[in-house]
């Protein structure tokens, strides 16, 4: 595993993404996490750590928490290992957009042979998150899923090994509750992409934004509008932060629960 398509497709001059360092993970415990990325369309990138990097999926509808829901989650490359930290803006060039860390934790494979399961393209594991739990498998289909057919070989989705799917397994931790809809913020910061954005530069895309029709682009034009509110309010001398607002991106890499609904923030001395 290396990581030189990651790198190919980034400038590091220009993206505060890591360039990424490949080291061996100690012990059993391997961290996971999912970052829900706004560009050109919504996604959610679902990363385990394997063998110093992230292996890594993009599933655009997002994890579900019902088993009789499978979700196409297509494998790209793999990522540094200290992006699974990674939050924020990406101003331009490749995934230009929000990135928000939506869940952290550790993952333990269900099988001995990581490398074999990723080969049979069947792939259990257990997750410790905050917001994703217990048992799920990412299954290859070999083009077979109906939303994912491509023209000729090589395609996405035609048998080139990319297409899979993510499935949870039926245990305490399923259920029909919308997961994404329920737990949407981030798990690093407490906000949402517009505080995100925020914390960062809300003019970024006065002139190019990452998307500009359709589901993101009617985000992105919410969003924009709600971080410069956001930071307006927090300029103006003598101005409370707003109640609920996030706070400035956390520097702490020591994981903390998702904050509760209605959990008020109290004001330090
Ligand atoms: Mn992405």
């Amino acid at each position: 595993m290396a990581l030189e398509e990651y790198r190919k497709k980034r400038d590091f001059t220009k993206t505060p993404e890591p360039a990424g360092v490949i080291k061996q993970p100690k012990g059993a415990e391997r961290f996971f996490c999912v970052q829900k990325h706004l560009a050109s369309h919504l996604h959610y990138d679902f990363r385990l750590e394997h063998n110093g990097v992230l292996l890594s999926w993009a599933v655009p509808k997002g994890p579900s928490l019902d088993p009789k829901t499978k979700r196409l989650a297509m494998k790209v490359e793999d990522h540094p290992l200290e992006y699974g930290e990674f939050e924020g803006v990406i101003p331009e060039g490749y995934g230009a957009g929000i990135v928000m860390l939506w869940d952290r934790g550790t993952w333990t494979p269900e099988a001995d042979d990581v490398d074999a399961a990723l080969k049979k393209g069947d792939l259990k594991c257990t997750l410790n998150g905050y917001k994703l739990k217990g048992s799920w498998v990412l299954v290859r289909t070999g083009g077979r899923y109906p939303g994912a057919r491509g023209g000729g070989a090589g395609a996405p989705g035609s048998g080139d090994g990319r297409t899979w799917l993510l499935i949870k397994h039926r245990d305490e931790w399923s259920g029909d509750l919308d997961i994404t809809e329920f737990a949407p913020k981030s798990v690093k910061s407490g906000g949402d992409f517009e505080d995100i954005l925020a914390a960062d530069t809300p003019a970024v895309w006065q002139s190019n934004r990452p998307a500009k029709g359709g589901d993101a682009g009617a985000m992105f034009a919410a969003i924009i509008e709600r971080a410069a509110a956001l930071k307006a309010g927090r300029a103006a001398p003598g101005n409370a932060p707003r109640r609920g607002a996030a706070p400035k991106a956390a520097t702490s890499s020591k994981p903390k629960p998702a904050p509760k609904p209605r959990q008020s923030r109290k004001t330090r001395p």
